[in-house]
């Protein structure tokens, strides 16, 4: 079975580690205004936030007006560090980061699938799926189920390649929420995991970024030549 996933939380005595994933005892270590080596933190705070100013606030029970704090894992004996109430170490996940044109609903949907992949591929793969529900309407579809949604866009000119990315999103993501016949545990179950994730980010290449920049280079088109193309019905095809 697996145990719920806690996510690590500014302040709280026990998460699932960043560094090792186990769910485990946090010691905290603060540094608060006033403290030895609060120049060095200050600094270090400037280039990780550009900010000057520090706010005088509590998390937790914590004061995040603090600039510095550091987590230790009973587990691992591994640090975390905080800035200003935030993890900013370590990186958590070995997913790659969302595509920059991915529509900001959905990147925090990745976000929180990569946030817990190393603890549950399964939960990890059934937020993707989540995302892609969700992604679907942004591509032109009416709102529908995901199976629906697809047949639609490729009843509308989806290219082969889009669209097994998406129905594998779809029915693995599936498998995740009513296990089925594939293993979504242990190394493979990862990989699978993994291959999702790029799955998504290559969609919105696709269906987003290029169409947006063929789109901008067709903008170029004066209106009058846009309008033959329209009514071009095949004879314009090589501009002559
Ligand atoms: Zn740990």
């Amino acid at each position: 079975m697996e145990q719920k996933y806690v996510p690590s939380e500014y302040g709280k005595p026990r998460f699932n580690c960043p560094s090792c994933a186990a769910f485990s005892a946090q010691d905290w270590y603060e540094y608060v205004e006033g403290d030895y080596g609060q120049l060095q933190f200050e600094r270090y705070l400037r280039e990780v936030t550009g900010e000057e100013k520090h706010f005088n606030h509590i998390v937790n029970g914590f004061y995040s007006n603090n600039v510095f704090a550091m987590s230790m894992c009973a587990s691992c004996e591994k640090p975390s560090f905080w800035v200003k109430g935030q993890l900013v170490y370590p990186q958590t996940s070995p997913v790659p980061s969302p595509h920059s044109d991915m529509p900001e609903e959905i990147k925090k949907l990745y976000e929180e699938a990569s946030s817990i992949v190393m603890v549950s591929h399964r939960a990890s793969v059934a937020i993707l799926r989540l995302a892609v529900e969700k992604l679907l309407p942004e591509l032109g579809a009416k709102k529908d189920t995901i199976d629906k949604m697809i047949g639609e866009l490729v009843s509308k000119g989806l290219p082969e390649s889009i669209q097994k990315a998406l129905d594998s999103l779809r029915v693995i993501g599936n498998n995740a929420v009513h296990p089925g016949k594939i293993d979504l545990e242990g190394e493979d179950g990862f990989e699978v995991a993994l291959s999702l994730f790029n799955l998504l980010n290559f969609v919105v290449e696709k269906m987003i970024t290029e169409k947006n920049k063929i789109n901008e280079i067709y903008s170029l088109i004066p209106k009058g030549m846009k309008k033959r193309i329209e009514s071009r019905d095949g004879v314009f095809l090589d501009g002559k």
